[in-house]
């Protein structure tokens, strides 16, 4: 006899959102966080495109959003910016801490139990996940049944592992970051988000500054994984030069990875799901995951609801299956524009910057890099590396 239908395990955005769609259906649903405080710390720059809060019908509350954006700079390593401002809100800066609780209490006002401060492993009869060895903030151990497991714990998931899945990463698949949440800041522009390129400052990454208020940011660095560089070392450099930031103070730090090499292929085993950084769904252009994982944590919930009301576990496929077929798609394409941009020289970044217009980086962002590439043709050797990703 299962105590739950469902557990999850890890209640960021992508594990909150499967247990509130599958909670929503019926189903008795465990959400398990190990942090004291679901969304801390929160490694996150906190940019949030207005798509995540039209497609999941989230409200723009006051509560988590901090400062509505209306566009970006993306600066060449010369300085040539790219700037796209547009007439209405592109997005937010969230306050990830009270966002990630905020979906939390969705999940909870679903009908899932949610507990913080609960550190899962899973457990395996005879091969198969059969529920969660849970150890709590107060030295309690406890065993938990259920009839399904989804793997929600990020970036550095050990659930998917322990269930036979192979989601070994490379460094090189990895972007590592580190970030200062700075205050005391002069922003030029502070209703777009920044971001600095060039292989000196960043490394197969680039530099953000996202702002928060008119004189405060999340100032981040997010560098190739497999790198001698240190992503900190480079973002302090970067500070110190720049008249406008190097007299801040810093609020706090993050640090963290994220997976940017590519998605993990086999997101279902047995009665197990991976959602998620777990599986690696970011975009890998600028490493933003949030909305990545809200989308498969919703597809995730609803296969799980369909499958147990129908009871026939082999539904749970049709999570794998409809992510592959959406926004895997769509992240493939997107993963493409990456592997031509991690081959750009400065020299090239900085010709780039001056053919492409703002539009034509929303357009790359979205994968659909036709309409950028068609620009490039008069410099031969992008031109050859345009032709290998068409
Ligand atoms: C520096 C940095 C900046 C970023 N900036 C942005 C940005 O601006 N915009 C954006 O969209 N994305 C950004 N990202 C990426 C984004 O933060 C992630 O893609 C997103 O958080 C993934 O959500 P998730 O639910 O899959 O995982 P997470 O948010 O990592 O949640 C996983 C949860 O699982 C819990 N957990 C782990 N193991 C266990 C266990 N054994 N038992 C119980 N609980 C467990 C953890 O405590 C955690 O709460 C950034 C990442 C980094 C590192």
């Amino acid at each position: 006899m299962a105590d739950y239908d469902v557990v999850v395990v890890g209640a960021g955005p992508a594990g909150s959102m499967a247990a509130r769609y599958a909670a929503e259906a019926g189903l008795s649903v465990l959400l398990l966080d190990k942090s004291l405080e679901i969304g801390t710390p929160k490694r996150c720059g906190e940019g949030l495109g207005i798509r995540a809060f039209r497609e999941l019908s989230i409200p723009a509350d006051p509560r988590f959003i901090n400062r509505e954006i209306y566009g970006f700079a993306v600066y060449a390593p010369d300085g040539t910016p790219v700037k796209a401002r547009f007439s209405e809100v592109m997005g937010y800066i969230i306050e990830r801490k009270m966002f990630d609780k905020h979906l939390a209490a969705e999940a909870a006002r679903a009908g899932a139990h949610v507990e913080a401060g609960a550190y899962a492993r899973l457990k395996l009869e005879s091969g198969r996940p059969a529920g969660v060895k849970v150890r709590r903030h107060d030295g309690r151990e406890a065993e938990v049944r259920c009839k399904v497991v989804v793997a929600a714990d990020g970036v550095e998931s050990q659930i998917a592992r322990q269930a036979g899945l192979d989601t070994r990463l490379k460094p090189s698949d990895l972007d590592s970051c580190f970030e200062y949440e700075m205050a005391g800041i002069s922003i030029e522009d502070p209703d777009l988000i920044h971001m600095y390129m060039g292989n000196k400052i960043a490394p197969r990454g680039y530099i953000w500054v996202f702002p928060k208020d008119e004189d405060r940011a999340n100032v981040g660095i997010g560098i190739g994984g497999h790198l001698e560089e240190q992503a900190k070392l480079l973002l302090d450099k970067f500070i110190q030069s720049r008249p406008e930031l190097r007299r801040g103070s810093i609020l706090e730090v993050n640090v963290g990875c994220v997976p940017v090499g590519g998605f993990l292929k086999q997101l279902v085993k047995d009665n197990l799901l991976v959602v998620g950084d777990a599986a690696r769904q970011v975009n890998p252009l600028h490493g933003g995951g949030v909305y990545e994982a809200m989308t498969a944590g919703k597809l995730a919930g609803q296969a799980i609801a369909k499958a147990l009301h129908e009871g026939d576990l082999r539904l749970l496929r049709e999570y794998e299956s409809m992510w592959w077929s959406t926004h895997g798609k769509r992240l493939e394409r997107i993963l493409k524009v990456r592997r031509f941009a991690e081959k750009l020289s400065d020299d090239e970044m900085n010709y780039l910057a001056r053919v492409w217009r703002g539009d034509d980086l929303v357009e790359l962002s979205r994968g659909n890099y036709r309409v950028a590439a068609g620009k490039i043709v008069a410099h031969p050797k992008l031109l050859a590396l345009v032709r290998k990703l068409l």
